[in-house]
């Protein structure tokens, strides 16, 4: 028999939906001895239970019950709006010779039958392996969604890094052209990052990027996107925002790390960026990158004039006041 150990939270919690006080007391006796079983005498209070504890990782449910019909009850689950719910592992409970309600079952999205009179061992091997599989299928998942969250996040700063921001822009880029909206990008890069570590070893500047990050994040609204692009450059995608509206941000993300008191390795370190800019409704782009590429040269232009600035065009202008 399947003997799993009680987890912290108990036995793993499996409801019973039967409207037969006998069959349920002996389904319940059956399993005990490794789940905890939740009762329901029909389909309306298992609904009830079931939207209500999470912790249900199966049912096995009764067809013939009053109110609601093992048959109900299976299309609501399968119907719910809640993943959970749809994707718990429901075995059903037929006569042996009604092939009718058990396929009926099967059309409905049951995993598994198991015929009255219910056999012991049958039932646990059942139940046992349905568990386990739904287990091992959210594991699964779980661990899926990690690695796709690492794959584009960057470990150090905990930013998105430039997959993510490819990835994202191209989409807002999109969504951009369908709905007529701007998109603007901003690129930062620290000024003399390379003196930092050198003067103050490469840990400070380890320090001096996450808390760049950090001011960056701070300054983004929830549609903005705030990413590590490599090295000391940072980048932000910005929905239906315009290149003034972009020029602000970068002024403010500009000023805001200037005034900063950046304490790295114990001591006070001043640090400055450059800012390059650019939004759709000024600078006609193909693809994120193009656009992309218009800012990474007004950064390039930024350098060149003096560094610690924001440059908003290809003249180099670092505002828009004439
Ligand atoms: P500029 O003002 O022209 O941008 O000068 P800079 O020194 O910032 O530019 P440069 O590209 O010459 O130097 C970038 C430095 O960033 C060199 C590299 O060692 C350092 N760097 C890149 N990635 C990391 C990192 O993850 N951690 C640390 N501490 N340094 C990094
Ligand atoms: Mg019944
Ligand atoms: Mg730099
Ligand atoms: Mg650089």
């Amino acid at each position: 028999m399947f003997t799993s150990q009680p987890r912290a939270g108990g036995f793993p919690q499996i409801l019973l939906v039967e409207d037969s006080q006998t069959t349920a007391a002996l389904v319940g006796n059956y399993l005990s001895g490794s789940y905890r079983i939740l009762h329901a005498k029909d389909g309306a209070e298992a609904w009830e239970l079931l939207t209500r504890n999470a912790a249900i990782e199966l049912v096995i449910t009764d067809i013939q019950m009053p109110h609601m019909t093992g048959h109900q009850l299976l299309v609501k689950i399968r119907k719910s709006d809640e993943g959970r719910l749809r994707n718990l592992p429901v075995i059903v409970m037929t006569t042996a010779d009604d092939n009718v309600d058990r396929n009926l079952a099967f059309l409905n999205g049951a995993n598994d039958f198991i015929t009255k009179p219910i056999d012991e061992l049958e039932l646990q091997a059942r139940v046992n392996m349905h568990y386990k599989l739904a287990r091992t299928i959210r594991e699964l998942e779980e661990s899926r969604r990690q690695l796709a969250e690492q794959a584009m996040t960057d470990p150090l700063t905990k930013l998105r890094n430039r997959r993510a921001f490819f990835d994202n822009g191209n989409k807002a880029l999109a969504r951009a052209r369908r709905y007529s909206g701007d998109l603007s990008v901003m690129l930062l890069d620290i000024d003399f990052f390379k003196k930092i570590n050198d003067t103050h070893g490469h840990q400070a500047g380890d320090e001096a990027l996450v808390a760049v990050a950090n001011i960056l994040q701070s300054l983004a609204r929830t549609e903005d996107m705030v990413a590590r692009m490599g090295g000391e450059e940072f980048a932000m995608l910005l929905p239906d925002t315009n290149l003034l509206g972009t020029a602000v941000l970068a002024e403010r993300a500009r000023v805001a790390i200037e005034k900063e008191r950046f304490i790295l390795g114990g001591k006070i370190v001043p640090i400055t960026v450059s800012l390059g800019i650019a939004a759709r409704s000024a600078d006609p782009a193909d693809t994120i990158d193009q656009l992309l590429n218009i800012a990474d040269k007004r950064l390039y232009l930024a350098k060149q004039n003096g560094r610690n600035r924001i440059c908003v065009n290809d003249e180099g202008k670092s505002s828009f006041a004439s």
